[in-house]
């Protein structure tokens, strides 16, 4: 019998997990993929406190990058009524969802993560056609997305709803502290993690009693349309949770903008979370709960495992292409073993499979969109300039690749100095410099204005505690093979971005995160039988 895209299946694949039988997931898979192919090409509205609206701009066109003539679907674009409309829609439905008893919402998310488990095959192979992404590193997302819901409803229960009794100064009085909602959250996603990020910081809003307004990428509205869906039917009201798709200036800009909306959740890149981080507050300051980019630094030291090094750099460097914000983009070698490294590097990055990433074995895709390429373009030209492009630093063109948006990964050794080692490029390509200790390593890795992970290679127990101690990142690893500064979990490691990674101190997947989407309020009741 055929296996059914919208039977989940039981086990459960995360970015770096092995212990799956593959020809089970890959038979789903095919089943899902077919089924996604063959739902492309219809044109889908913004769905607006329920109702189905038409955008004002020109609809997205949205293209899968793997063959950008595939068109996945046309997405209504929204503008500036649109957005009032929305934010008219969650300001009419938020007393409402904020009185629901929070078990009663928590119910209705945990039936949304029951849903995105139900799902994963449609939601990975979606993910997968519409940004790019290896099988297993689509699956990982829909995973992710589910296991964000569960640990911030937990969060939720853990602290019995936010309500706390408190101590009583006088006999006669009686103290209750009590966090609540702030009201009406923009949420905006980057394209890179569509599901796991989209769910992540709307699923933490809407658990709290916050409604919301969701702007998926421009490059991913597919994926968030399915998100819509899935809360729809979890039993989310409509005015809830309103769906508008669209670019960032013509959506994105008048979402955050507007007197109506009381804080934004925002994960993409520095210079668009700067904008709204210094536009956002003008009467009062407003909760900005933002998770920007990353510029995560390897640093291999002379005591390390080389093999173990060059393995997890070179996943960590070539998983989706280079574009996580997690993503290994520089590394710091000690010079007495730089060139080993570099051999095993090399190495280890011939043989990743370029290709269509919907395949099997495939684990490196096309890139996002034909920007990423001319900033690759740039990059390498920079590169041969200041130093040496070791392997990689064209486009890939051909009968297949030419249908994408395909480059070659790039290893180039640099300068120190060279801009090359601080600016995020988010495309695949790997600055190397060497270094003489742990002591240059540090001081060059916080030399960036970004500190999001990083990932030590050394056999001494003293460096590893050197390095969590002074380094300035929020995602730390030491020695991980399966990506030097990547595959962070929900509830295992929080991913908080320090400096211009971030702007709470409080990362998502973490365990303070969903506390950050409520303000508090103390009541004091005097007499009575208190
Ligand atoms: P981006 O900043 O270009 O876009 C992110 C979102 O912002 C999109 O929905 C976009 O439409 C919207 N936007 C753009 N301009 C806007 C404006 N003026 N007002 C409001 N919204 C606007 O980022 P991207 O290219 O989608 O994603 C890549 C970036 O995201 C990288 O910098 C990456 O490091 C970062 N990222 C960070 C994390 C994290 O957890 N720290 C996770 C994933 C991605």
């Amino acid at each position: 019998m055929a296996p059914n895209p919208g039977d989940g299946g039981s086990e459960k694949v995360t970015y770096t997990s092995a212990n799956v039988d593959m020809e089970a997931f890959h038979a789903r898979f095919d089943q899902a993929l077919e089924t996604v192919r063959g739902a492309s090409g219809q044109e889908h509205p913004l769905y607006i406190g329920g109702r189905e609206v038409p955008g004002s701009h020109d609809p997205i066109v949205d293209v899968t990058p793997i063959d950008t003539s595939f068109e996945l679907g046309r997405f209504a674009a929204a503008g500036q009524d649109e957005v009032f409309e929305a934010v008219t829609a969650a300001r009419r439905g938020r007393a409402e969802w904020a009185r629901l008893p929070w078990r009663d919402r928590l119910e209705i998310l945990r039936a949304a993560a029951a849903l995105i488990r139900e799902r994963k095959y449609l939601l990975a192979a979606t993910m997968s056609l519409e940004v790019g992404k290896s099988r297993l590193e689509s699956m990982g997302d829909a995973e992710e997305a589910a296991d964000l819901v569960d640990y911030y409803c937990s969060q939720v229960e853990e602290a019995d709803g936010f309500v706390r009794e408190m101590a009583r100064v006088t006999p006669h009085e009686r103290n209750i502290d009590v966090l609540r909602p702030y009201g009406v959250f923009a949420c905006i996603s980057p394209f890179n993690f569509p599901m796991a990020l989209s769910t992540g910081m709307s699923a933490a809003a809407l658990a709290t009693g916050n409604t919301v307004i969701y702007k998926p990428a421009e490059q991913t509205p597919w994926t968030g349309l399915r998100l819509y869906d899935i809360y729809m039917e979890a039993g989310v009201p409509a005015d809830a949770f309103s769906y508008v798709s669209g670019r960032g200036e013509e959506a994105g800009e008048p979402l955050w903008r507007h007197p109506g909306v009381d804080g934004v959740v925002f994960t993409g890149s520095r210079e668009v979370g700067m904008k709204i981080h210094h536009g956002l507050s003008r009467e009062w300051i407003k909760p900005c709960l933002m998770e920007l980019g990353g510029k995560n630094a390897a640093l291999v030291m002379d005591t390390a495992d080389l093999e173990a090094a060059a393995e997890g750099v070179a996943r960590g460097a070539w998983g989706l292409q280079n574009q996580k914000c997690s993503a290994t983009s520089r590394v710091y070698v000690h010079r007495d073993v730089a060139t080993e490294f570099v051999r095993l590097l090399l190495e280890k990055t011939a043989e990743v499979v370029i290709g269509d990433p919907t395949e099997r074995d495939v684990n490196f895709g096309p890139l996002i969109e034909p920007s990423s390429v001319e900033r690759y373009e740039r990059a390498v030209s920079r590169a041969r300039e200041e130093g040496e492009v070791l392997t990689g630093g064209a486009r890939l063109t051909g009968e297949a690749l030419g249908k994408g948006l395909y480059v070659a990964p790039t290893v180039a050794t640099l300068p120190l100095s060279s801009a090359l080692f601080t600016e995020e490029l988010f495309v695949p390509f790997l600055a190397v410099g060497e270094v003489s200790g742990l002591e240059e390593a540090i001081r060059e890795t916080n030399r960036a204005p970004y500190g999001l992970t990083s990932g030590i290679f050394t056999g001494s127990d003293e460096e590893i505690e050197r390095f969590f101690d002074e380094i300035e990142a929020g995602v730390c690893y030491a020695n991980k093979r399966t990506g030097a500064t990547t595959g962070a979990w929900p509830g295992a490691q929080p991913f908080c971005g320090w400096k211009g990674s971030g702007s709470t101190g409080k990362g998502g997947c973490g365990p303070y995160y969903v506390a950050q989407f409520m303000r508090e309020q103390s009541r004091t009741v005097i007499g009575g039988d208190a």
